[in-house]
C-alpha cells in the first residue's frame, strides 16, 4: 500500500473561549503505522459533541484533556484499510474512538463492528442508536427517574440529546416541557415530538416566570443540558423530592469564568437530589439501551434529526454550530468515500 497521507486537525493551543483556527489548525502527515493489535480506518463519519470543547481545556474531566499537539479526539465510524489484528479485517466498517482526521490508527479491541447492510444508516450509530440516544435514555431513566404524572423539564430540548429525552419522558406519561433557542425549534418539539409545552429561552424574558407558567405543578425532573442561568431558574421551580440530572453545562464551556449556580440551596428547601452522570457509566448496559431505542424507533415512537456536513475541512465551523445553536439535531461530519 502506498503511503497514506492524513489530514488531521490538532490542538495547537488551548482555546480562551470559542475555539479558533489558530487553536485548532490542520496538518497533513503520514498515517501512523499500526502496531500489533491495531488497525487503520478511513473515517467516514465524525461525531461532533459539545464534550470535545471540555477536553480542549486543561481541567479535571472524566477522561484526560487532549494534549497539546494531539489530534482532536472524537467518536468516528470508518472502514478498515489495514489491520494488524484478528479482531477486524480490511473492509469492515467499525465505530471507534478516533479524531478529527481522515485516517485513524487505533487498537482493534476498541473498535465495534457495524453492519453496513442492515438498512440502518451508519450515521444513526452516532446519534439515536449511539452515545446520544444512550445518554438520553440512561440519564433520564436512571438519574432522573421520572414517574407517570410528573413534570419533566429539559433544556437544549431540540438538540440531539434533549429531543430524545423529551420523547422518552412522554412515553413515561409525564408532562414534558422543553427549553430551546428559536421558535422553529419550539414548534418542532411541540408539534412533531409531542412535548406539552416549549419555552423559547431567547425571547421569554424571566426564565423562572416562564418555567412556572409552563410547569404549573412544579418541576419533578430537570434534565440539565446547559447549566448557567437556566439551571438557576429551574432550581427555583423544583418540587419536593425532585431530581436534577446534570448531563452537560454547554452555556459555560467557552467561558472559564462563568459564575456557578446561586440557587443550589433549593436542594435543601425541597429535599431534592442533583446528580451528574456520563454515558460511559452505563457501558455495560449499552446493548440493552440500543435494543430499547431501536424498538421505539421501529415502532415509530422516536423521531430524531441529524445534521450531516460534508467534508473534513468543515469540521471546526461545523463544531461551532453547537455553541450558537444553529445545528439541527445531532451534528456529524461526513467524509464521502
Ligand atoms: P445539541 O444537539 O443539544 O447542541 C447543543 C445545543 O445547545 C445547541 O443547539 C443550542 O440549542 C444549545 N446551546 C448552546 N449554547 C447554549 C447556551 N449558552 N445556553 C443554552 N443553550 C445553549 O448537543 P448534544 O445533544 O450533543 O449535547 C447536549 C448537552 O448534553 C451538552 O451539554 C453536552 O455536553 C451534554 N452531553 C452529555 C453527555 C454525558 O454523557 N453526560 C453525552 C452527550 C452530551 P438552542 O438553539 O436551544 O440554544
Amino acid at each position: 500500500m502506498s503511503e497514506l497521507i492524513n489530514r488531521q486537525y490538532y490542538l495547537a493551543k488551548r482555546p480562551a473561549s470559542v475555539p479558533t483556527p489558530e487553536d485548532v489548525p490542520f496538518r497533513d502527515v503520514p498515517v501512523a503505522k499500526p502496531a500489533a493489535g491495531e488497525a487503520i480506518i478511513r473515517n467516514m463519519y465524525i461525531s461532533l459533541d459539545p464534550a470535545i470543547r471540555g477536553w480542549m481545556s486543561d481541567v479535571n474531566n472524566y477522561i484526560d484533556p487532549i494534549a497539546i499537539n494531539d489530534p482532536i479526539r472524537s467518536s468516528v465510524i470508518g472502514r478498515v484499510v489495514k489491520s494488524n489484528s484478528d479482531l477486524v479485517a480490511e473492509g469492515d466498517v467499525v465505530m471507534s474512538l478516533g479524531a478529527w482526521e481522515r485516517y485513524t490508527t487505533a487498537p482493534a479491541a476498541g473498535m465495534n463492528k457495524l453492519d453496513e447492510n442492515s438498512g440502518i444508516p451508519l450515521s444513526n450509530f452516532l446519534s439515536v442508536l449511539g452515545p446520544t440516544g444512550l445518554t438520553a435514555l440512561f440519564g433520564l431513566m436512571d438519574v432522573g427517574k421520572p414517574k407517570a404524572g410528573e413534570t419533566v423539564l429539559v433544556s437544549a430540548a431540540a438538540g440531539a440529546v434533549g429531543s430524545i429525552v423529551g420523547q422518552i419522558a412522554k412515553m413515561q406519561g409525564c408532562h414534558v416541557v422543553g427549553m430551546a433557542g428559536s421558535e422553529e425549534k419550539c414548534r418542532w418539539i411541540t408539534d412533531e415530538l409531542g412535548f406539552d409545552a416549549a419555552i423559547n429561552y431567547k425571547t421569554c424574558g424571566d426564565y423562572e416566570a416562564a418555567i412556572k407558567a409552563a410547569c404549573p405543578n412544579g418541576v419533578d425532573v430537570y434534565f440539565d443540558n446547559v447549566g448557567g442561568d437556566i439551571l438557576d431558574a429551574a432550581l427555583m421551580c423544583l418540587n419536593r423530592f425532585s431530581r436534577v440530572a446534570v448531563c452537560g453545562w454547554i452555556s459555560t464551556y467557552n467561558d472559564a469564568d462563568a459564575p456557578g449556580p446561586k440557587n443550589l440551596w433549593q436542594l435543601v428547601a425541597e429535599s431534592a437530589t442533583i446528580q451528574g452522570f456520563v454515558v460511559l457509566d452505563y457501558v455495560e448496559r449499552f446493548g440493552e439501551g440500543v435494543g430499547q431505542l431501536a424498538e421505539w424507533l421501529m415502532a415509530g415512537k422516536l423521531q430524531f434529526k441529524e445534521e450531516i456536513i460534508d467534508d473534513l475541512d468543515n469540521v471546526l465551523p461545523g463544531f461551532l454550530k453547537l455553541f450558537d445553536g444553529s445545528n439541527q439535531g445531532k451534528l456529524i461530519i461526513r467524509i464521502p468515500e
